[in-house]
């Protein structure tokens, strides 16, 4: 209740005091944002969408396990500034050394402004580094005295729970519209008996394959329905695999 507000649109305004009057939530004014996006009467820009398209994208590719891959380059760069501060001995880091460190701290330096492009992005990528770590000590990214990209771009991504299912729809050479199909079955979308009661529609109870009084879920249709234990069993034959089959708990998670 406290976080509710009302919004009122194009209402007379008598009408809108009663509103108010009657119900006691504090009145809200367009636009607002929800989830970082305005919500507006107006057709939104492609600008204020975008907060909500990197959250988005952003879990995903966190959940799926989707390389970001300038993420990893900014990672990567930071390797190279990590050598540098190192001095690690090579010609190439000797050089950059002595023509623009020299006797500097590379950590702590401003950008070398005259350096080619390459240089000064890996001065830049400090910014980066402040702005998505916890920690600025360079050796917790380290394993065996040697930088690692991985460690440092794991600490950089929010962390969501891995998704059990992931392979099933990545990697999978089905066509799409089982993909589809599977993906409605594993966001516990099928339209099943289950589900119709729960928006309200009235149909019978049982489930309409077995008969029985048994109610149709997604669990009950794909694996413990005795026909589908007998596809499974059938297609696990013909595909040479020993197996038996178990719950959807136990194959999906
Ligand atoms: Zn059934």
């Amino acid at each position: 209740m406290e976080k509710s507000a009302l919004y009122i649109v194009r209402v007379p305004r008598e009408f809108k005091e009663q509103i108010i009057e009657e119900i006691q939530f504090t009145l809200g004014e367009l636009p607002f944002k929800y989830l970082g996006v305005p919500l507006s009467s107006k057709k939104l820009s492609v600008q204020q969408w975008m907060p909500l398209s990197e959250k988005i994208a952003t879990r995903i590719n966190c959940e799926l396990n989707i390389l970001d891959i300038y993420c990893w380059n900014k990672v990567a760069l930071f390797k190279l500034l990590w050598a540098i501060t190192t001095k690690n001995d090579t010609l190439w880091i000797q050089w950059i050394h002595s023509f623009y460190v020299k006797n500097r701290s590379a950590e702590n330096m401003s950008s070398p402004k005259q350096a080619c492009w390459i240089i000064r992005n890996i001065f830049d990528a400090r910014d980066w580094f402040s702005q998505n770590n916890p920690t600025n000590d360079l050796n917790s990214y380290c394993k065996k005295e040697k930088f690692s990209i991985k460690k440092l771009y794991i600490a950089s991504r929010p962390q969501y729970q891995k998704c059990p299912w992931k392979r099933l729809v990545i990697a999978s050479k089905a066509p799409p519209k089982h993909q589809f199909n599977i993906w409605l079955a594993l966001h516990k979308r099928l339209a099943t008996i289950e589900r119709l009661q729960k928006w309200g529609i009235s149909v019978s109870k049982e489930c309409v394959l077995c008969h029985k009084n048994i109610e149709e879920t997604r669990e009950h249709l794909l694996f413990e329905y005795e026909y589908s234990r007998i596809l499974w069993a059938k297609l696990l034959q013909w595909t040479g695999i020993k197996y038996q089959i178990g719950s959807w708990d136990e194959e999906i998670n």
